[in-house]
């Protein structure tokens, strides 16, 4: 994972009116890079790596640029609870960068979708707008692939045996996925299970292949 990523002229005209912020701290960064000198210690950095069992012999791949701590944390925070919008299509660039730790097969970029209350209350769905950087910084297709079709109760909330059936057939997957190799975008990932509902879904309409990103991984306590 990289700090540097090509900016148009377009990104430094708007860093005039916007200076970009690093996704760790307060500081103001140039438009081509995504972390302050500070932050961008150690860097290139090595992925997060994880395996989700879907429970019929597959497991389907994870792969986070960060943990969830720290100045990153506070970043996502700000993307996801107050409005701070802008920070979308700068962590997706982060995430575009770990494609190339993928197989190369041609993708269909999906996330994991609010469901219609939860987009009303914050007015953007955060997932879709990484999904949608992730899709232009590497040319594939982005489709609307999930529906949420069961109300769910915050997992964060839930005891452990709850939490196991919290989230059974909550999501729904389109005939679509038939066929498709699929990168299964998501903002945090902590226990899997979302990630795991959802390609199961994506796998029982025919899916080929599913591999997750996410903007940022957090240990299951
Ligand atoms: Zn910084």
């Amino acid at each position: 994972m990289e700090n540097r990523y090509p900016a148009k002229g377009t990104d430094w005209l708007k860093a005039l009116l916007f200076p970009p912020k690093c996704l760790g701290c307060p500081e103001r960064v140039p438009p081509d890079r995504l972390f302050c000198r500070e932050c961008a210690k150690g860097f290139p950095r090595e992925p997060g790596r994880r395996l989700i069992r879907l429970g019929n012999g597959l497991d389907v791949p994870v792969l986070t640029p960060m943990d969830y701590e720290g100045g990153y944390r506070e970043s996502m925070l700000l993307y996801k609870f107050r409005g701070c919008k802008i920070m979308g299509p700068r962590m997706g660039m982060l995430m575009a960068g770990l494609v190339d730790g993928l197989p190369g097969l041609d993708w269909t970029v999906t996330y994991v979708p609010l469901s219609p209350e939860g987009l009303k209350r914050r007015g953007y769905d955060q997932s879709r707008l990484l999904a949608l950087q992730v899709g232009r910084q590497r040319g594939y297709e982005v489709k609307r692939l999930l529906e949420k079709v069961k109300k769910t109760k915050t997992q964060h909330d839930l005891g452990f045996e709850e939490r196991l059936t919290n989230l059974l057939g909550a999501y729904r997957a389109s005939k679509e996925a038939a066929g498709r190799n699929i990168l299964l975008i998501d903002d945090i990932v902590t226990s899997g299970s979302t990630l795991k509902e959802c390609a199961s879904a994506l796998f029982s309409e025919g899916a080929r292949s599913v591999c997750c990103l996410c903007a940022a991984g957090r240990a299951y306590k």
